[in-house]
């Protein structure tokens, strides 16, 4: 028997598993660790699974990373773009929307006020925003989510934001000043706001050489192609997908929430009916390697427009050169969906088509393409999430199944956040260890 069975080794998994030591058996269900956090190398491009940059707050995970990295970190000051209405301007979209056309900025700007101190936002300052939708006409104005925060938002949630929570934009939209608007609208920079000013990145081995580091420091047991698809939590035990049984003292699972309550065993209706009620979107990337230096600079952009069908466009190479082959460029395309994933050729064409026509590339300069699907990429912060996840989390808390990482937890969050969570968990998981080991001994 296991004393710590974990269930997947992303990040989050592998921060738990190095953090217990011997006393841990990770089990990952793909043939290599490292989950999101994986880098694919193809024809001399190097394509994480879509730009994985790392925002580090804490001081200690800014010196492990640095520790952890042999080749060393980049520090890299965000190019952050939005392209829509022909122009490049910078995000975040509310404080630069200088360069816009004069009517558009007009607009943000008039709307930005009403919102804020005119008539027209006195209804909803009145009140908490119950939307997502509310949040950002309360916040921002109708210019602002006309142009951007709308458009933006449902193309990424593939949802109308009426039916996002107005708690996920209170966490992680920025609420600017007038005057940082004003100024926005006249051209003068504030390019800092926002969480991702800057950001770190290996110099080598992209973001997988993160969790190959973190693998190397581990010191128990790792099974990989080892899929968990039931767990009957009376009696502490897994099942893999190929047949085999494990026991477990305590269990830590980062796989995807939702997909954890269908392997449960047994499933209070509540549990069932709460799990059905959480939703995710997947996101395709199309992956695309071009001849010659960049066209348009940036690291990554935002194109909220429904004329074209993907999100947000990064490139790789312009962050790291050293991801692509000399005198060539790389970008990462990513498109949303709910359901299946669309077919690769048309989401391919439609994102190089699209590419061209904002100017960053020539088709007759691509010599690669290829698209890949991540089925859970983002959670829906909607209207039943809190509760359903809330009734999910306090269930398994009470089987004693500890969670953590971003689908774990079922949240919207990023890798430092993932590593975090993994070493929260393995001090609740030793604390209860150390109960367990203290009864054995009175008892005994
Ligand atoms: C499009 C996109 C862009 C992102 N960009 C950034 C960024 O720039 N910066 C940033 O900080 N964060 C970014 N993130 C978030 C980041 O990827 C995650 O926060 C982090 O990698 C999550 O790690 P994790 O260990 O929680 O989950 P995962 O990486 O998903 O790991 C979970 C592991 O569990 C395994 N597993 C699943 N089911 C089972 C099962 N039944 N049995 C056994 N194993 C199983 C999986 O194979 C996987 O290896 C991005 C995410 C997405 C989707």
């Amino acid at each position: 028997m296991s004393e710590a069975l974990i269930i997947g080794g992303g990040l989050a998994g592998l921060a738990a598993a190095r953090a217990l030591g011997e006393r841990a058996h990770l089990l990952e269900a793909s043939d290599r660790l490292g989950g999101l956090a994986r880098t694919d190398v193809v024809d001399g491009f190097w394509f994480d699974w879509t730009g994985h940059w790392l925002h580090l707050r804490t001081a200690r995970w800014r010196a492990e990373a640095a520790r952890l990295l042999p080749g060393g970190l980049l520090t890299v000051e965000r190019q952050a773009r939005i392209f829509s209405h022909g122009v490049w301007t910078r995000f975040p979209f509310q404080v630069n929307t200088f360069g816009l056309p004069p009517e558009v900025v007009s607009e943000c700007l008039q709307g930005f006020i009403q919102a804020t101190v005119g008539p027209e936002g006195a209804t909803l300052r009145s009140r908490e925003p119950r939307t997502f939708r509310e949040f950002v006409l309360r916040y921002l104005g109708e210019g602002i989510a006309r142009h951007f925060m709308e458009p933006y938002n449902r193309k990424l949630y593939c949802v109308d934001t009426a039916e996002l929570s107005a708690d996920w934009g209170g966490r992680f939209v920025p609420r600017p000043t007038l005057a940082e608007v004003v100024d926005g609208a006249v051209g003068r920079v504030r390019e800092g706001l926002g969480y991702n000013a800057t950001f770190v990145y290996p110099k080598e081995g992209g973001i997988e050489s993160l969790a190959r580091a973190l693998a190397a420091e581990l010191t128990g047991p790792v099974s990989l192609g080892a899929r968990v698809e039931h767990v009957r939590t009376a009696e502490h035990r897994v099942r893999l997908a190929d047949g085999r049984e494990l026991e477990y003292e305590q269990l830590l699972s980062t796989m995807p929430l939702k997909a954890l309550c269908s392997a449960l065993d047994p499933l209070p209706d509540s549990v069932r009916a709460a799990a059905a009620a959480l939703r995710s979107v997947s996101v395709t990337t199309v992956e695309l390697g071009v001849k010659g230096p960049p066209r348009v600079p940036f690291h990554w952009a935002y194109v909220p427009e429904e004329r074209f069908p993907f999100y947000r466009v990064g490139s790789p190479s312009q962050v790291n050169p050293g991801l692509a082959p000399p005198d060539h460029t790389s970008y990462a395309v990513e498109h949303s969906h709910l359901g299946p994933p669309p077919d690769p050729a048309r989401t391919i064409d439609g994102a190089v088509r699209g590419l061209e026509a904002m100017g960053v590339l020539r088709r007759s300069d691509l010599v690669l393409a290829r698209a890949r699907t991540i089925p859970t990429a983002y959670v829906l912060v909607d209207h039943a999430y809190a509760e359903a996840r809330r009734t999910i989390v306090d269930h398994l808390a009470a089987q004693g199944i500890e969670l953590a990482g971003r689908y774990g937890l079922w949240e919207y969050s990023g890798m430092e956040d993932a590593l975090l969570s993994g070493e929260s968990a393995v001090e609740r998981i030793l604390a209860k260890l150390e109960r367990s080991t203290e009864a054995k001994v009175a008892a005994y």
